[in-house]
């Protein structure tokens, strides 16, 4: 079954604002086979690049577009496909961009290989797993305390048992971070897992100073409160902290998680299946955190094709749960076409083939990026 050719399909919105939101602007991938069957990745990166990443045409050795490289090539051969993408962009790569772009491509062709089996692709990865997975409810912070109550008792209202907030205003006034934490928790009340995403907010120090504050809300991790790439204040943090600390969502590769978990001491690792290399990217750093004692759990904050990679990826961890984004977005509400439900905090999977998900295409008509 040979890859005939590669779509990226940018998506946006007319308005997008600089908010920490990143459904305002996607990037879908499609494989086309000759076989008939395609199968749907989605790339979280900065679109408009990540999308020249796929159509480059071939050029000097290394300098390769992704989807010049395989296009001809086995869809189910793997290990070929990624040596050559991987060589294919070294010019240029393999981290960053060029492991994001590739993201898109793995997952697709996880969807195809699923498809050609008749399976969903958590049985590919594990014959028993599992066909329901916690999803956690995941939205940036109101914009002030007495606004959380609103969105809290939504979720509660939808079965939710877990449900981060993040971003700003969290981060340069404590006593604001504190009541937003608090009102998080008074409006969950006690048995509502909470997440808080402080999104990069502080140094090592001042993160320390916050979690002596939030302790007494019974926060179940603290996330990204530091700078992605601060390994050092990673580790003062999560060998202090008394609430565990998650992060990872920024890296690529294997080895940046390497040094992330075995110098940074993360207690959650999050990786993102568009910005690691795909779902075969995500098996190697559940791996890695495995190796480490942190838990990994998929950070997923895009359309539904990112949410079923990722669904169907936890699904076969030992530990599910994924992240749920709940943005309003159109792209990441109504983009995909899906047969999951979600009820009692947790995502029901179906048994269709792949990843089980499709576009709809007035969705795509209405808000793709016109050349
Ligand atoms: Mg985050």
């Amino acid at each position: 079954m040979k890859i005939t050719h590669i779509e990226a399909i940018h998506l946006r919105l007319p308005k997008v604002v600089e908010a920490a939101d990143g459904t305002q602007d996607c990037l879908i991938v499609r494989v086309h086979t000759d076989a008939g069957i395609t199968g749907l990745g989605e790339v979280v990166s900065c679109s408009y690049v990540a999308k020249a990443v796929i159509e480059a045409p071939r050029s000097a050795p290394f300098r390769h577009g992704l989807s010049a490289i395989v296009t001809g090539m086995d869809a189910l051969d793997f290990d070929t496909i990624h040596n050559a993408m991987i060589e294919g962009v070294s010019w240029y790569g393999p981290g960053g961009v060029a492991r994001q772009a590739m993201s898109g491509i793995d997952m697709a062709l996880w969807d195809i290989w699923g498809k050609a089996e008749g399976k969903a692709v958590r049985k590919l990865l594990r014959e028993d797993a599992a066909d329901t997975v916690p999803a956690y409810a995941s939205v940036l912070w109101p914009k002030r305390p007495e606004l959380v109550q609103e969105s809290a008792s939504a979720f509660l209202a939808q079965g939710y048992q877990s449900v981060k907030y993040g971003w700003a205003p969290m981060g340069p006034d404590a006593d604001l971070d504190e009541a937003l934490v608090a009102a998080a928790r008074e409006a969950l009340g006690p048995d509502v897992n909470l997440m808080v995403d402080a999104g990069r907010a502080w140094n090592a120090e001042t993160a320390l100073k916050r979690v002596a504050r939030f302790e007494k809300y019974n926060v179940f991790w603290l996330e990204e409160p530091l700078h992605p790439f601060d390994v050092q204040g990673y580790c003062e943090l999560s060998t202090q902290s008394s609430i565990p600390i998650a992060g990872g969502e920024a890296m690529t590769l294997v080895s940046e998680y390497a040094n992330l978990l075995h110098n940074g001491k993360l207690h959650f690792v999050q990786p993102d299946l568009g910005r690691v290399g795909g779902i075969t990217g995500g098996l190697a750093i559940e791996k890695l955190a495995k190796e480490t004692g942190a838990r990994a759990v998929p950070h997923a904050f895009g359309t539904g094709v990112l949410l079923a990679a990722s669904a169907q990826w936890a699904a076969a961890s030992e530990q599910p749960l994924t992240e749920y984004t709940r943005a309003p977005s159109p792209l990441a509400q109504k983009l995909a076409q899906h047969e999951m439900t979600f009820r009692n905090g947790a995502l029901h999977l179906t048994d269709q083939p792949g990843l089980g998900v499709d576009l709809d295409e007035d969705v795509v008509a209405e808000f793709r990026v016109k050349k």
